[in-house]
Protein backbone atom coordinates (compact mmCIF):
# COMPACT_ATOMS: atom_id res chain seq x y z
CA UNK A 1 0.00 0.00 0.00
CA UNK A 2 1.63 3.92 -0.66
CA UNK A 3 1.95 5.55 2.38
CA UNK A 4 3.86 8.53 2.19
CA UNK A 5 4.41 11.74 5.02
CA UNK A 6 4.95 14.96 5.38
CA UNK A 7 7.62 15.54 8.16
CA UNK A 8 7.83 18.79 9.22
CA UNK A 9 10.10 20.06 12.12
CA UNK A 10 7.87 22.76 13.80
CA UNK A 11 10.13 25.48 14.20
CA UNK A 12 8.36 28.53 12.19
CA UNK A 13 6.58 29.37 9.51
CA UNK A 14 5.69 27.12 6.53
CA UNK A 15 7.98 28.18 3.78
CA UNK A 16 6.04 27.49 0.28
CA UNK A 17 8.55 25.07 -0.62
CA UNK A 18 7.30 23.17 2.75
CA UNK A 19 3.89 23.14 1.55
CA UNK A 20 5.00 21.83 -2.14
CA UNK A 21 6.48 18.83 -1.11
CA UNK A 22 2.95 17.97 1.19
CA UNK A 23 1.54 18.72 -2.03
CA UNK A 24 3.41 16.39 -3.76
CA UNK A 25 3.71 13.84 -1.38
CA UNK A 26 -0.84 14.35 -1.04
CA UNK A 27 -1.20 13.93 -4.80
CA UNK A 28 0.80 10.84 -4.80
CA UNK A 29 -0.96 9.15 -2.15
CA UNK A 30 -4.62 10.42 -3.58
CA UNK A 31 -3.71 9.32 -6.86
CA UNK A 32 -2.49 5.51 -5.37
CA UNK A 33 -5.38 5.30 -3.22
CA UNK A 34 -3.01 5.61 -0.56
CA UNK A 35 -2.05 7.45 2.97
CA UNK A 36 -0.79 10.91 3.49
CA UNK A 37 0.51 11.09 7.18
CA UNK A 38 1.44 14.23 8.66
CA UNK A 39 4.24 13.53 11.26
CA UNK A 40 5.76 16.15 13.50
CA UNK A 41 9.42 15.64 13.58
CA UNK A 42 10.42 17.48 17.22
CA UNK A 43 13.28 15.82 18.52
CA UNK A 44 15.69 19.16 18.65
CA UNK A 45 14.11 21.50 21.24
CA UNK A 46 16.08 23.67 21.10
CA UNK A 47 14.51 24.77 17.97
CA UNK A 48 11.14 23.90 19.35
CA UNK A 49 8.50 26.64 18.51
CA UNK A 50 5.32 26.51 20.41
CA UNK A 51 2.01 27.12 17.74
CA UNK A 52 3.97 25.85 15.05
CA UNK A 53 2.73 22.87 14.96
CA UNK A 54 -0.74 24.30 14.93
CA UNK A 55 -0.15 26.48 12.26
CA UNK A 56 1.23 23.66 9.87
CA UNK A 57 -2.00 22.09 10.69
CA UNK A 58 -4.07 25.39 10.03
CA UNK A 59 -1.44 25.87 6.28
CA UNK A 60 -2.01 22.29 5.22
CA UNK A 61 -6.39 22.72 5.69
CA UNK A 62 -6.27 25.90 4.03
CA UNK A 63 -4.69 24.56 0.71
CA UNK A 64 -6.89 21.51 1.08
CA UNK A 65 -4.26 18.78 1.71
CA UNK A 66 -5.64 17.12 4.52
CA UNK A 67 -4.07 14.23 6.46
CA UNK A 68 -5.33 10.85 6.61
CA UNK A 69 -3.18 10.03 9.90
CA UNK A 70 -1.60 13.11 12.01
CA UNK A 71 -1.41 14.19 15.73
CA UNK A 72 -5.18 15.57 15.47
CA UNK A 73 -5.87 12.11 13.51
CA UNK A 74 -4.66 9.20 14.98
CA UNK A 75 -4.04 6.23 13.02
CA UNK A 76 -2.50 3.18 13.40
CA UNK A 77 0.78 3.95 13.88
CA UNK A 78 0.69 6.78 16.32
CA UNK A 79 2.12 8.18 18.20
CA UNK A 80 2.85 11.47 15.44
CA UNK A 81 4.87 13.55 17.17
CA UNK A 82 8.53 12.64 17.40
CA UNK A 83 8.87 13.48 21.30
CA UNK A 84 5.84 11.04 21.99
CA UNK A 85 7.91 8.89 20.74
CA UNK A 86 11.19 8.79 22.38
CA UNK A 87 11.58 5.64 24.07
CA UNK A 88 11.44 3.62 20.88
CA UNK A 89 14.45 4.85 19.53
CA UNK A 90 17.16 4.36 22.00
CA UNK A 91 17.11 0.52 21.19
CA UNK A 92 17.91 0.82 18.12
CA UNK A 93 20.77 2.89 18.57
CA UNK A 94 21.75 0.53 21.10
CA UNK A 95 21.58 -2.44 18.56
CA UNK A 96 23.67 -0.29 15.78
CA UNK A 97 26.33 0.33 18.70
CA UNK A 98 25.92 -3.59 19.52
CA UNK A 99 26.43 -4.62 15.56
CA UNK A 100 29.85 -2.44 15.55
CA UNK A 101 27.42 0.26 13.11
CA UNK A 102 27.92 2.78 16.14
CA UNK A 103 29.57 4.00 18.79
CA UNK A 104 29.04 6.04 22.05
CA UNK A 105 30.70 8.80 22.46
CA UNK A 106 31.47 10.97 25.47
CA UNK A 107 33.09 14.42 24.17
CA UNK A 108 31.73 17.09 25.61
CA UNK A 109 29.45 20.00 23.36
CA UNK A 110 32.96 22.10 24.73
CA UNK A 111 35.43 19.40 23.61
CA UNK A 112 33.72 19.61 20.57
CA UNK A 113 33.77 23.16 20.20
CA UNK A 114 37.09 23.70 20.94
CA UNK A 115 38.18 21.43 18.09
CA UNK A 116 36.12 23.47 15.70
CA UNK A 117 37.81 26.29 16.64
CA UNK A 118 41.24 24.76 16.10
CA UNK A 119 39.78 23.49 12.48
CA UNK A 120 37.16 25.57 10.88
CA UNK A 121 36.21 22.43 8.89
CA UNK A 122 35.78 20.07 11.33
CA UNK A 123 34.08 16.79 11.37
CA UNK A 124 34.27 13.20 13.50
CA UNK A 125 34.69 11.18 10.74
CA UNK A 126 36.99 7.67 10.36
CA UNK A 127 39.97 10.00 9.81
CA UNK A 128 39.80 11.52 13.22
CA UNK A 129 37.37 8.98 15.60
CA UNK A 130 40.57 7.59 16.98
CA UNK A 131 41.56 10.46 18.30
CA UNK A 132 38.35 11.25 20.32
CA UNK A 133 36.98 10.03 23.06
CA UNK A 134 34.48 7.40 21.78
CA UNK A 135 34.10 3.81 22.46
CA UNK A 136 36.14 2.73 19.69
CA UNK A 137 39.25 4.75 20.74
CA UNK A 138 38.76 4.15 24.73
CA UNK A 139 39.63 0.81 26.19
CA UNK A 140 36.93 -1.17 26.96
CA UNK A 141 37.02 -1.12 30.40
CA UNK A 142 36.97 2.80 30.48
CA UNK A 143 33.57 2.74 27.80
CA UNK A 144 31.96 0.32 30.33
CA UNK A 145 32.98 2.67 33.35
CA UNK A 146 32.42 5.47 31.87
CA UNK A 147 28.40 4.30 31.27
CA UNK A 148 28.00 2.82 34.46
CA UNK A 149 28.61 6.53 35.58
CA UNK A 150 26.22 8.10 33.31
CA UNK A 151 28.57 9.50 32.21
CA UNK A 152 26.68 11.63 29.50
CA UNK A 153 27.08 10.73 26.42
CA UNK A 154 25.97 10.49 22.28
CA UNK A 155 26.08 7.46 20.00
CA UNK A 156 27.35 8.17 16.56
CA UNK A 157 27.10 6.00 13.52
CA UNK A 158 30.15 4.97 12.55
CA UNK A 159 30.52 5.86 8.60
CA UNK A 160 32.38 3.04 6.77
CA UNK A 161 35.77 4.12 5.43
CA UNK A 162 36.26 4.20 0.87
CA UNK A 163 32.62 2.58 0.32
CA UNK A 164 29.96 4.20 -2.11
CA UNK A 165 26.15 4.49 -1.20
CA UNK A 166 24.17 4.55 -4.20
CA UNK A 167 20.52 4.49 -4.62
CA UNK A 168 17.40 4.71 -7.38
CA UNK A 169 15.96 7.98 -7.15
CA UNK A 170 12.51 8.58 -8.86
CA UNK A 171 13.48 11.82 -9.75
CA UNK A 172 17.52 11.78 -10.30
CA UNK A 173 17.80 8.25 -11.21
CA UNK A 174 21.23 6.92 -9.81
CA UNK A 175 22.92 8.67 -7.22
CA UNK A 176 25.78 7.76 -5.40
CA UNK A 177 28.28 9.19 -2.53
CA UNK A 178 31.19 8.28 -1.38
CA UNK A 179 31.56 7.50 2.35
CA UNK A 180 35.03 9.30 2.77
CA UNK A 181 32.56 12.54 2.58
CA UNK A 182 29.89 11.90 5.16
CA UNK A 183 30.44 12.48 9.10
CA UNK A 184 29.59 9.92 11.60
CA UNK A 185 26.53 11.49 12.35
CA UNK A 186 24.59 11.41 16.16
CA UNK A 187 22.50 9.20 16.28
CA UNK A 188 20.97 9.41 19.90
CA UNK A 189 21.99 12.80 21.58
CA UNK A 190 22.66 12.99 25.40
CA UNK A 191 19.38 13.74 26.75
CA UNK A 192 18.28 10.51 24.71
CA UNK A 193 16.46 12.25 21.92
CA UNK A 194 17.54 10.65 18.60
CA UNK A 195 18.58 13.11 16.43
CA UNK A 196 16.16 13.56 13.02
CA UNK A 197 18.37 10.87 10.94
CA UNK A 198 17.43 8.46 13.09
CA UNK A 199 14.24 9.33 14.27
CA UNK A 200 13.39 9.75 10.05
CA UNK A 201 14.23 6.17 9.49
CA UNK A 202 12.67 4.43 12.59
CA UNK A 203 9.56 5.81 11.96
CA UNK A 204 9.20 5.59 8.05
CA UNK A 205 9.38 1.88 8.81
CA UNK A 206 7.17 1.75 11.68
CA UNK A 207 4.81 3.96 10.28
CA UNK A 208 5.11 1.49 6.48
CA UNK A 209 6.15 4.49 4.35
CA UNK A 210 6.47 3.51 0.85
CA UNK A 211 7.34 6.57 -0.49
CA UNK A 212 9.43 9.64 0.14
CA UNK A 213 8.69 12.95 -1.64
CA UNK A 214 11.21 15.25 -0.16
CA UNK A 215 13.16 18.41 -0.82
CA UNK A 216 16.73 18.16 -2.13
CA UNK A 217 18.40 19.70 0.55
CA UNK A 218 17.69 16.08 2.32
CA UNK A 219 19.66 14.54 -0.31
CA UNK A 220 22.96 14.28 1.07
CA UNK A 221 21.72 13.18 4.01
CA UNK A 222 20.34 10.00 2.16
CA UNK A 223 23.77 7.58 2.38
CA UNK A 224 23.45 7.99 6.44
CA UNK A 225 20.09 7.18 6.20
CA UNK A 226 20.68 4.27 3.42
CA UNK A 227 22.97 2.83 5.97
CA UNK A 228 20.70 2.99 8.60
CA UNK A 229 18.10 0.91 6.69
CA UNK A 230 20.86 -1.65 5.63
CA UNK A 231 22.39 -1.53 9.20
CA UNK A 232 19.46 -1.56 11.41
CA UNK A 233 18.46 -5.13 8.99
CA UNK A 234 15.71 -3.20 6.98
CA UNK A 235 16.87 -2.97 3.72
CA UNK A 236 14.39 -4.42 2.12
CA UNK A 237 11.85 -2.47 3.28
CA UNK A 238 13.52 0.41 2.56
CA UNK A 239 11.13 3.27 1.02
CA UNK A 240 11.03 4.94 -2.17
CA UNK A 241 12.57 8.16 -2.37
CA UNK A 242 11.82 11.79 -4.60
CA UNK A 243 14.16 14.05 -3.87
CA UNK A 244 12.42 17.18 -5.18
CA UNK A 245 13.80 19.81 -6.84
CA UNK A 246 15.13 23.37 -5.55
CA UNK A 247 12.39 26.06 -5.75
CA UNK A 248 14.64 29.25 -6.54
CA UNK A 249 15.32 32.99 -5.95
CA UNK A 250 13.34 34.75 -8.95
CA UNK A 251 16.72 35.52 -10.91
CA UNK A 252 17.53 31.80 -10.28
CA UNK A 253 20.52 32.45 -7.99
CA UNK A 254 20.58 29.61 -5.30
CA UNK A 255 17.54 28.55 -3.11
CA UNK A 256 14.65 31.04 -2.17
CA UNK A 257 15.03 31.99 1.43
CA UNK A 258 12.34 33.32 3.80
CA UNK A 259 15.09 36.75 3.74
CA UNK A 260 14.30 37.11 -0.29
CA UNK A 261 10.92 37.45 0.25
CA UNK A 262 11.46 40.71 2.98
CA UNK A 263 13.65 42.51 0.36
CA UNK A 264 11.79 41.56 -3.10
CA UNK A 265 8.24 42.12 -1.30
CA UNK A 266 6.34 38.83 -1.95
CA UNK A 267 5.51 36.40 0.69
CA UNK A 268 7.56 32.96 1.39
CA UNK A 269 5.17 31.29 3.61
CA UNK A 270 2.02 29.82 3.02
CA UNK A 271 0.40 31.77 5.87
CA UNK A 272 1.11 35.19 8.04
CA UNK A 273 3.09 33.68 10.57
CA UNK A 274 4.09 35.77 14.05
CA UNK A 275 7.71 34.45 15.80
CA UNK A 276 6.28 34.01 19.37
CA UNK A 277 9.47 35.54 20.66
CA UNK A 278 10.14 38.50 19.29
CA UNK A 279 6.59 39.36 17.71
CA UNK A 280 7.90 39.67 14.09
CA UNK A 281 5.35 38.67 11.77
CA UNK A 282 6.20 37.77 8.45
CA UNK A 283 3.47 37.87 5.67
CA UNK A 284 1.94 35.10 4.33
CA UNK A 285 0.21 34.37 0.76
CA UNK A 286 -2.88 33.75 2.56
CA UNK A 287 -3.29 36.80 3.79
CA UNK A 288 -1.92 38.77 1.20
CA UNK A 289 -4.51 37.73 -0.85
CA UNK A 290 -4.42 34.20 -2.55
CA UNK A 291 -7.16 31.69 -3.20
CA UNK A 292 -5.73 28.37 -1.92
CA UNK A 293 -6.38 26.85 -5.42
CA UNK A 294 -3.82 29.77 -6.98
CA UNK A 295 -1.45 29.19 -4.47
CA UNK A 296 -1.75 25.10 -5.15
CA UNK A 297 -1.72 25.23 -8.92
CA UNK A 298 1.53 27.89 -8.32
CA UNK A 299 3.35 25.22 -6.35
CA UNK A 300 2.33 22.09 -8.47
CA UNK A 301 4.02 23.53 -11.39
CA UNK A 302 7.20 24.65 -9.80
CA UNK A 303 9.07 22.05 -10.81
CA UNK A 304 6.65 19.88 -12.54
CA UNK A 305 4.26 20.03 -15.86
CA UNK A 306 1.58 17.40 -17.21
CA UNK A 307 3.55 17.55 -20.68
CA UNK A 308 1.26 19.70 -22.64
CA UNK A 309 0.70 23.54 -22.43
CA UNK A 310 -1.96 23.68 -19.51
CA UNK A 311 -1.14 25.75 -16.87
CA UNK A 312 -4.27 25.77 -14.60
CA UNK A 313 -5.12 22.57 -12.77
CA UNK A 314 -7.09 22.19 -9.92
CA UNK A 315 -6.91 20.00 -7.61
CA UNK A 316 -8.86 16.94 -8.52
CA UNK A 317 -6.52 17.28 -11.61
CA UNK A 318 -3.76 17.47 -10.21
CA UNK A 319 -4.90 14.36 -8.10
CA UNK A 320 -4.83 12.62 -11.76
CA UNK A 321 -2.52 13.96 -13.88
CA UNK A 322 0.42 14.27 -11.58
CA UNK A 323 3.07 12.33 -12.19
CA UNK A 324 7.03 11.66 -10.91
CA UNK A 325 8.24 11.07 -14.67
CA UNK A 326 7.28 14.38 -15.51
CA UNK A 327 9.62 16.52 -12.04
CA UNK A 328 12.20 17.87 -12.99
CA UNK A 329 15.37 17.59 -11.88
CA UNK A 330 16.58 20.94 -12.63
CA UNK A 331 15.40 24.11 -9.88
CA UNK A 332 12.40 25.69 -10.41
CA UNK A 333 12.60 29.52 -10.41
CA UNK A 334 9.94 31.03 -8.17
CA UNK A 335 8.36 34.15 -9.92
CA UNK A 336 5.89 36.01 -8.29
CA UNK A 337 4.15 37.85 -11.10
CA UNK A 338 3.09 34.38 -12.31
CA UNK A 339 1.92 33.47 -8.76
CA UNK A 340 -0.17 36.52 -9.40
CA UNK A 341 -1.36 35.40 -12.95
CA UNK A 342 -2.62 32.30 -11.00
CA UNK A 343 -4.92 33.66 -8.68
CA UNK A 344 -6.20 36.36 -11.11
CA UNK A 345 -7.28 33.02 -13.35
CA UNK A 346 -8.54 31.27 -10.07
CA UNK A 347 -10.72 34.30 -8.80
CA UNK A 348 -12.01 34.22 -12.19
CA UNK A 349 -12.46 31.16 -12.35
CA UNK A 350 -14.23 31.26 -8.36
CA UNK A 351 -18.29 30.64 -8.12
CA UNK A 352 -19.47 34.36 -7.16
CA UNK A 353 -20.76 32.92 -4.20
CA UNK A 354 -17.36 31.84 -3.04
CA UNK A 355 -16.15 35.52 -3.06
CA UNK A 356 -19.18 36.70 -1.08
CA UNK A 357 -17.97 36.92 2.26
CA UNK A 358 -14.41 38.41 1.33
CA UNK A 359 -16.23 41.42 -0.71
CA UNK A 360 -18.84 41.66 2.31
CA UNK A 361 -15.45 42.29 4.70
CA UNK A 362 -14.12 44.79 2.03
CA UNK A 363 -17.63 46.74 1.98
CA UNK A 364 -17.61 46.55 5.60
CA UNK A 365 -14.52 47.91 5.76
CA UNK A 366 -15.33 50.75 4.01
CA UNK A 367 -18.75 51.38 5.31
CA UNK A 368 -20.35 50.19 2.27
CA UNK A 369 -24.09 49.01 4.26
CA UNK A 370 -26.37 48.54 1.35
CA UNK A 371 -26.03 46.38 -1.37
CA UNK A 372 -28.13 42.93 -1.52
CA UNK A 373 -26.56 39.66 -2.63
CA UNK A 374 -28.01 40.09 -6.24
CA UNK A 375 -26.32 43.32 -6.49
CA UNK A 376 -23.21 42.18 -5.30
CA UNK A 377 -22.81 39.01 -6.98
CA UNK A 378 -23.62 41.40 -10.55
CA UNK A 379 -20.82 43.92 -9.90
CA UNK A 380 -18.72 40.68 -9.32
CA UNK A 381 -19.44 39.30 -12.35
CA UNK A 382 -18.44 42.60 -14.19
CA UNK A 383 -15.12 43.18 -12.04
CA UNK A 384 -14.06 39.34 -11.40
CA UNK A 385 -11.71 39.43 -14.31
CA UNK A 386 -10.34 42.45 -13.41
CA UNK A 387 -9.06 40.80 -9.87
CA UNK A 388 -5.62 40.00 -9.68
CA UNK A 389 -6.69 39.67 -5.83
CA UNK A 390 -10.05 39.91 -4.27
CA UNK A 391 -8.65 43.05 -2.26
CA UNK A 392 -8.82 44.75 -5.70
CA UNK A 393 -12.05 44.45 -5.45
CA UNK A 394 -12.40 48.22 -3.81
CA UNK A 395 -10.44 49.93 -6.51
CA UNK A 396 -12.11 48.15 -9.46
CA UNK A 397 -16.23 48.91 -7.83
CA UNK A 398 -16.40 51.22 -5.52
CA UNK A 399 -17.99 53.23 -7.96
CA UNK A 400 -20.74 50.48 -7.85
CA UNK A 401 -21.47 51.99 -4.20
CA UNK A 402 -20.98 55.00 -4.24
CA UNK A 403 -21.18 58.17 -6.49
CA UNK A 404 -16.87 59.22 -7.72
CA UNK A 405 -16.37 62.69 -5.61
CA UNK A 406 -13.66 63.21 -7.70
CA UNK A 407 -12.79 63.05 -12.14
CA UNK A 408 -10.14 62.30 -13.92
CA UNK A 409 -11.07 65.42 -15.43
CA UNK A 410 -7.61 65.39 -17.92
CA UNK A 411 -9.29 62.90 -19.74
CA UNK A 412 -12.24 64.84 -20.97
CA UNK A 413 -11.31 68.31 -20.70
CA UNK A 414 -9.07 69.12 -23.80
CA UNK A 415 -11.77 67.94 -26.20
CA UNK A 416 -14.59 69.45 -23.91
CA UNK A 417 -16.76 71.88 -25.20
CA UNK A 418 -20.80 73.29 -25.30
CA UNK A 419 -22.07 70.91 -27.68
CA UNK A 420 -21.26 68.12 -25.58
CA UNK A 421 -22.54 69.46 -22.54
CA UNK A 422 -25.52 69.98 -24.28
CA UNK A 423 -25.84 66.49 -25.34
CA UNK A 424 -25.09 64.89 -22.12
CA UNK A 425 -27.69 67.67 -20.11
CA UNK A 426 -30.13 66.41 -23.19
CA UNK A 427 -29.46 62.71 -22.63
CA UNK A 428 -30.10 62.54 -19.23
CA UNK A 429 -33.51 64.06 -19.73
CA UNK A 430 -34.40 61.55 -22.40
CA UNK A 431 -32.72 58.46 -20.51
CA UNK A 432 -36.20 58.65 -18.45
CA UNK A 433 -37.53 57.15 -21.50
CA UNK A 434 -35.93 54.01 -21.67
CA UNK A 435 -37.95 51.77 -20.64
CA UNK A 436 -36.11 48.63 -20.14
CA UNK A 437 -33.34 49.57 -18.23
CA UNK A 438 -30.64 47.21 -19.69
CA UNK A 439 -27.18 47.51 -21.51
CA UNK A 440 -28.83 46.49 -24.70
CA UNK A 441 -31.31 48.80 -24.87
CA UNK A 442 -29.23 51.91 -23.27
CA UNK A 443 -26.35 51.58 -25.86
CA UNK A 444 -28.64 51.58 -29.22
CA UNK A 445 -30.14 54.54 -27.16
CA UNK A 446 -27.05 56.42 -26.51
CA UNK A 447 -25.77 55.72 -29.87
CA UNK A 448 -28.25 56.97 -31.81
CA UNK A 449 -28.89 60.33 -29.99
CA UNK A 450 -25.36 60.65 -30.33
CA UNK A 451 -25.74 60.40 -34.51
CA UNK A 452 -28.49 62.72 -34.32
CA UNK A 453 -26.20 65.25 -32.72
CA UNK A 454 -23.64 64.77 -35.14
CA UNK A 455 -20.81 64.05 -32.76
CA UNK A 456 -19.04 60.97 -33.06
CA UNK A 457 -19.84 58.04 -30.61
CA UNK A 458 -16.14 57.75 -30.04
CA UNK A 459 -15.77 61.20 -28.48
CA UNK A 460 -19.02 60.52 -26.05
CA UNK A 461 -18.32 57.35 -24.55
CA UNK A 462 -15.16 58.12 -22.20
CA UNK A 463 -17.17 61.33 -20.71
CA UNK A 464 -20.26 58.93 -19.83
CA UNK A 465 -17.91 56.54 -18.37
CA UNK A 466 -15.95 59.26 -16.35
CA UNK A 467 -19.30 60.61 -15.15
CA UNK A 468 -20.34 57.52 -13.99
CA UNK A 469 -17.17 56.02 -12.88
CA UNK A 470 -14.62 59.03 -12.34
CA UNK A 471 -11.70 57.88 -13.67
CA UNK A 472 -11.11 55.34 -17.12
CA UNK A 473 -11.36 52.30 -16.59
CA UNK A 474 -14.26 49.69 -14.90
CA UNK A 475 -16.44 47.06 -17.52
CA UNK A 476 -18.65 47.87 -20.45
CA UNK A 477 -19.68 51.22 -19.68
CA UNK A 478 -23.36 50.16 -20.80
CA UNK A 479 -23.26 47.86 -18.30
CA UNK A 480 -22.23 49.87 -15.16
CA UNK A 481 -25.07 51.66 -15.88
CA UNK A 482 -27.39 48.97 -16.23
CA UNK A 483 -26.51 47.76 -12.73
CA UNK A 484 -26.51 51.33 -11.35
CA UNK A 485 -29.83 51.86 -12.11
CA UNK A 486 -31.67 54.94 -14.38
CA UNK A 487 -32.10 57.53 -11.45
CA UNK A 488 -28.37 56.86 -10.35
CA UNK A 489 -26.95 56.90 -14.04
CA UNK A 490 -29.00 60.01 -14.47
CA UNK A 491 -28.34 61.50 -11.04
CA UNK A 492 -24.19 60.75 -12.22
CA UNK A 493 -24.80 62.55 -14.87
CA UNK A 494 -25.81 65.87 -13.62
CA UNK A 495 -23.74 65.79 -10.98
CA UNK A 496 -20.73 65.72 -12.92
CA UNK A 497 -21.97 68.29 -16.04
CA UNK A 498 -19.95 71.30 -15.74
N1 LIG B 1 12.00 16.93 9.46
C1 LIG B 1 12.52 17.11 8.15
C2 LIG B 1 12.10 18.48 7.69
O1 LIG B 1 11.99 19.34 8.52
C3 LIG B 1 12.00 16.03 7.24
C4 LIG B 1 12.91 15.68 6.11
C5 LIG B 1 12.47 14.41 5.44
O2 LIG B 1 11.41 14.43 4.82
O3 LIG B 1 13.16 13.40 5.58
O4 LIG B 1 11.89 18.78 6.55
Amino acid sequence: KVRVRFAPSPTGGLHLGGVRTALFNYLFARQHGGDFILRVEDTDQTRFVPGAEEYITDCLGWCGIIPDESPAKPGAFGPYRQSERKPSYRQYAEQLVHAGYAYYAFDTAEELDAQRKDQPNFRYSHENRMTLRNSLSLPVEETTRLLAEGQPHTIRIKIPMDETVSFEDMIRGRVAFETNLVDDKVLLKADGMPTYHLAVVVDDRAMEISHIFRGEEWLPSAPVHILLWEYLGWKNEMPQWAHLPLILKPDGNGKLSKRDGDRLGFPVYAMNWIDPKSGDLTKGFREMGFLPQAFVNMLAVLGWNDGTEQELFSMEELVSKFSVDRISKAGAKFDFEKAKWFNHEWIKRSENTALLPQVRDILDGHQVITADDRYLQAVLTLVKERLTFVEDFWSQAAFFFQAPTEYDADAVRPKWNSEKTRFFEEISDAFSDVTNWNAQEIEPFFKDKISASGMKVGELMMPLRIMLVGGKFGPDVFQIAELLGKSETIARIRKALP
